[in-house]
């Protein structure tokens, strides 16, 4: 069976750079991705921290960025990962079709979007209930809006939401927002937008679509039932970290914690983005953990080289 250098898990901003790095220092590169190359920036209207590029579309720095790395000869392959797991010397993974080997594996898979945990948020999800404004704003033109959370995404997308929906009601469970100054100030002065300070949903109702809200002041105790036709949850992310198989060591949130070299505390797998444990979370910071990750590796890889393992 082949054996490749360096096999790469998720086709976000971290996984395409560490593509890139890798094809371009004419490594034997392998990046699996199971939708469309971009990660969560495809469904991010704009971007417009991302340094040089001043104000663009999420979709086309995706875009930009998945051109860019495959100009060097990367391959990319549309698969499902399931498992990440080490063989000896080889680092090994599983998709839903075949299993490949490489003297590496970079894992940069990010995650998925916390849930409320609710009584109604599964059964009406898709039917009112969202977690992505592109994706599914304009099913709410002229309607009522619920946007749960107060980080920058509930605070970014309350915003963007504002296209569509009559009004944005943005629930916090605090008096104060996470998001950072400029978003809340977007938010604070949109008036499309009203926060609903110290507040949780606890419950969505609707029988086949989102007719209301039962909220509850987390001060106060009081329960209120607010009608709205969309909810949108935005209160955080869940880590991909349980692709790899054998024990990691990971935070008290399920990030990968890694060296500052990004290596996992298996050697050989590496990890960068979303799924690694670290303060913040931009597709910036995201690009330069791939970077480092592929600049480790290749040490790695030569010294295994060297060892006659491939
Ligand atoms: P986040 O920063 O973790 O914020 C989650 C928000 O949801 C917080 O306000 C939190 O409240 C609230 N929350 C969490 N669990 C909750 C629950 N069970 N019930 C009610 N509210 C709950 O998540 P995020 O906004 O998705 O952002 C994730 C990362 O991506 C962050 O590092 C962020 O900086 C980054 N990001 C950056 C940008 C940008 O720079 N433009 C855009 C999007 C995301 P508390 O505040 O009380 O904890």
């Amino acid at each position: 069976m082949k054996v490749y250098d360096m096999l790469i898990v998720g086709g976000g901003p971290a996984g395409l750079t560490a593509g890139l790095y890798a094809s371009r220092s004419t490594l034997d590169a392998l990046l699996f991705e199971r939708m469309v190359p971009g990660g969560q920036i495809v469904n991010t209207e704009w971007v417009e921290d991302y340094p040089g590029f001043g104000k663009i579309r999420g979709a086309e720095l995706a875009e930009k960025i998945r051109e860019h790395s495959q100009s060097f000869g990367l391959q990319i392959l549309q698969e499902n990962v399931k498992e990440v797991y080490t063989e000896g010397d080889l680092r090994c993974v599983k998709t839903e079709n075949a299993e490949y080997k490489a003297l590496t594996v970079l894992v940069a898979p990010g995650g998925f979007p916390r849930r409320l945990g609710v009584p109604g948020e599964a059964k009406l999800n898709g039917k009112g209930v969202s977690y992505c404004g592109i994706c599914d704003g304009a099913f709410f033109k002229d309607q009522r809006i619920m946007v749960a959370g107060g980080g920058d995404s509930a605070a970014e997308e309350a915003h963007f939401l504002t296209k569509f929906g009559s009004h944005v009601h943005m629930v916090h469970r605090r008096d104060e927002l996470r998001a950072k100054r400029i978003l809340q100030e977007r938010v604070l002065k949109n008036p499309k937008i009203t926060v609903i300070w110290d507040t949780v949903v606890t419950e969505i109702k609707g029988d086949t679509e989102v007719r209301s809200v039962l909220l509850k002041n987390v001060k106060t105790g009081e329960i209120t039932e607010q009608e709205t036709e969309g909810v949108f949850i935005f209160i955080g992310f869940k880590p991909n970290s349980g692709v790899i198989r054998d024990p990691v060591e990971l935070d008290q949130d399920g990030h990968i914690i890694t060296s500052r070299h990004m290596e996992t505390s298996i050697k050989g797998i590496f990890a960068a983005g979303d799924v690694r444990s670290q303060i913040v979370r931009q597709i910036t910071n995201s690009v330069g953990d791939a970077t480092v990750a592929v600049v480790a590796a290749e040490r790695y890889i030569e010294a295994l080289k060297e060892k006659g393992v491939k």
